[in-house]
């Protein structure tokens, strides 16, 4: 029983958002029931992205809707809003949240008053003023950048496929990735292998014809498997004919040309960026203290610090690791420390609300797992080293045994069963990007490039 009616309002809706609002809908079921607690999670998307799984879904394995989580489905118990948090005073215990409906009604920003907040709106991607980037560059953090880019790389092959013109050839086979961590050589690893077996299914384009690039500003790749797993990844890229650069930087891509720091160039018309994230810029719009990086600064009890009934976790938030020998350390943005923060998390509000004391969070880094294509991984889980084929079916063993809901499990596995009996998928449906295109021309009009009611200009 808690001491006053509390309401909560929960920012985000990935893995902190999601698992907290679970956890609290969890220990507050006679609360909830009893009208006591409302809980009102605020999140631009309808879904929380299972990001480890975008790789492969943007190699075909996994269809997009299954590396999703409806929310509305899980959080019965929650008021799911679809819409952001444009700003926060926690001084008044009030957020500025914009709608898909206050966008229609033109009526402004509305304002939503809390008692409790839990912020985690995550991380966007860390851009540098590279020039060219703004306009040709694309990331890999969410579910349609990964659709769009699989769309993308086999629309290049059909382009080279088709045209006359050899420097058009060259540039559209011509993939630069920037960045070695797990998004970009795990996206990377995956879309080559993928293009490479397109590519049987054309009569003019072979797998040597393509040009796959890592671009990497320090000396190796995987930090997070350590560093033999990472000298073996780059062997194993190596092998496969990809062109990793270490210590090379993206100076420029510009007039699609990709300008490396060694002084080569690269006509292409495909550089994906995944040079690391930074916390999300809705963090300068509240009145919580912030760290030099812009996190959410927190204690180990995942409450905000200094700002009572503030709380926060995920790649947002600076939480101290304790279990680290070396004081000062902080967790890293992964989703291993979110979910376990978040279910702590969850816990502590519910302590407070109850007057209880708080859990602190500690854990252990367990390791990593990545996916380097079909068969083809590394992973380091609890000292354990492992490469190929073993590594690539650890990564996919644990990363099941993670996606959330049993719903979601039972389809991935299905899928995975189902592409291992059958070919892959080649296509490249880039055309539901402009689904109006086809009756516009019917009716006579122009066909607009801008798919319609679709603000992010993604399908
Ligand atoms: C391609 C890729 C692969 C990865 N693979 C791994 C892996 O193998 N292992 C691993 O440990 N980690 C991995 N990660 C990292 C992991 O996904 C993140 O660390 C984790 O998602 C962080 O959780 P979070 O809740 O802080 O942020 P997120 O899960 O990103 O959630 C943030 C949520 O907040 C919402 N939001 C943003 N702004 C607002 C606003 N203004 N108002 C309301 N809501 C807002 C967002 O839309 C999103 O729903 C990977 C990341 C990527 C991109």
């Amino acid at each position: 029983m808690v001491k006053e009616r509390a309401r909560i309002l929960v920012v985000g809706g990935g893995y902190v958002g999601m698992y907290t609002a679970l956890r609290l809908q969890r220990n507050l079921k006679g609360e909830l029931r009893r009208g006591e607690v409302e809980i009102t999670v605020v999140t631009p998307d309808p879904y929380m992205t299972y990001q480890p799984f975008l790789p492969e879904a943007a190699a075909g394995s996994i269809s997009p809707r299954h590396v999703v989580v409806p929310l509305r489905r899980v959080l019965g118990q929650c008021d799911v809003v679809v819409g952001e948090a444009e700003s926060i005073d926690h001084a008044t215990r009030t957020a500025t949240v914009t709608t898909l409906a206050t966008g229609e009604e033109k009526t402004g920003a509305r304002r939503v008053t809390y008692d409790e907040l839990v912020l985690a709106p995550g991380s966007v991607s860390r851009t540098l003023p590279v020039p060219g980037l703004a306009d040709h560059g694309v990331g890999f953090k969410t579910v349609e950048e990964a659709i769009g880019l699989r769309n993308h790389v086999l629309e290049q092959m059909d382009i080279a496929s088709s045209t006359r013109d050899p420097a058009l050839r060259d540039a559209a086979l011509t993939f630069v990735f920037v960045g070695g961590g797990y998004a970009g050589v795990e996206a990377l690893g995956e879309l080559e292998d993928m293009a490479r077996y397109a590519a049987r299914y054309y009569h003019n384009v072979t797998p040597e014809d393509m040009k796959w690039i890592l671009v990497e500003a320090s000396g190796r790749i995987l930090p997070e498997v350590g560093e033999d797993l990472g000298r073996y990844t780059v062997t194993e890229l190596r092998r496969r004919n990809i062109d990793v650069r270490l210590d090379t930087r993206l100076e420029s891509c510009a007039d699609r040309v990709a300008v490396l720091s060694d002084g080569s160039r690269f006509p292409t018309r495909t550089v994906v960026w995944t040079a690391g994230v930074k916390p999300h810029p809705v963090l300068a719009a509240t009145d919580l203290p912030l760290d030099d990086r812009g996190r959410l600064t927190c204690t180990a009890h995942l409450s905000v610090d200094g700002a009572p009934h503030a709380w926060a976790a995920g790649d947002a938030a600076a939480v101290p690791d304790v279990t680290a020998s070396e004081p000062g350390r902080e967790c890293a943005p992964n989703a291993q420390h979110a979910v376990r923060q978040a279910k702590v998390l969850g816990d502590n509000v519910t302590h407070a609300l109850r007057g209880e004391p708080l859990d602190t969070y500690a854990h252990t880094y367990a390791g990593s797992v990545a996916s380097l294509g079909f068969h083809k991984g590394v992973a380091h889980v609890y000292g354990r080293k492992l490469k190929g084929y073993p590594a690539w079916f650890m990564h996919r063993a644990y990363h099941l045994s993670r996606v959330p809901t049993v719903n979601r499990k039972a389809r991935v596995l299905a899928e995975w069963v189902i592409a291992g009996l059958f070919k892959r998928e080649i296509v490249s449906l880039g055309s539901l990007e402009h689904p109006r295109a086809e009756f516009e021309l019917a009716a006579g009009g122009k066909p607009s490039q801008d798919p319609p009611n679709n603000p992010k200009g993604s399908s």
